[in-house]
């Protein structure tokens, strides 16, 4: 997707702050963290959000879920961390390029779900 800003970033002609890459998967600091550790896992091929994944690009999005453990041992989230994808205008998603956020580093408290 060219004028996907997640795309972009994957690609590395945006700029940001990296905290793991390998074949399939990037993930990076997000620009405004709501935590102390706040990171957005991506897939490098773009997919929209949850709504678009399927039976083709599920082992894609399973990828991005292996990765966040790893992360999560590289960065000593030993405390524990959360994991939100928003998915459409309800859920308050703002860029459509599939993205975990982690949520790390105080305790979370008041819990949505
Ligand atoms: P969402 O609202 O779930 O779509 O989340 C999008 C997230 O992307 C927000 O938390 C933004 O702060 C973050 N974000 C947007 N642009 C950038 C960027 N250039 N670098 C890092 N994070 C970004
Ligand atoms: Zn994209």
């Amino acid at each position: 997707m060219s004028n996907c800003i997640f795309c972009k970033i994957a690609a590395g002609e945006i700029k940001s702050a990296s905290v793991y890459e390998d074949e399939h998967v990037y993930a990076f600091k997000d620009i405004n963290p709501q935590t102390p550790v706040h990171l957005l896992v991506i897939p490098k091929k773009h997919i929209a959000s949850m709504n678009e994944m399927n039976a083709e690009n599920s082992a894609l999005v399973a990828k991005c879920l292996e990765a966040i453990p790893k992360i999560a041992k590289d960065l000593k989230l030993d405390g524990g961390y959360r994991v939100i994808a928003n998915c459409g205008a309800d859920a308050g998603q703002t860029v459509f390029h599939l993205h975990f956020h982690v949520l790390a580093g105080r305790p979370l408290g008041e819990k949505l779900v």
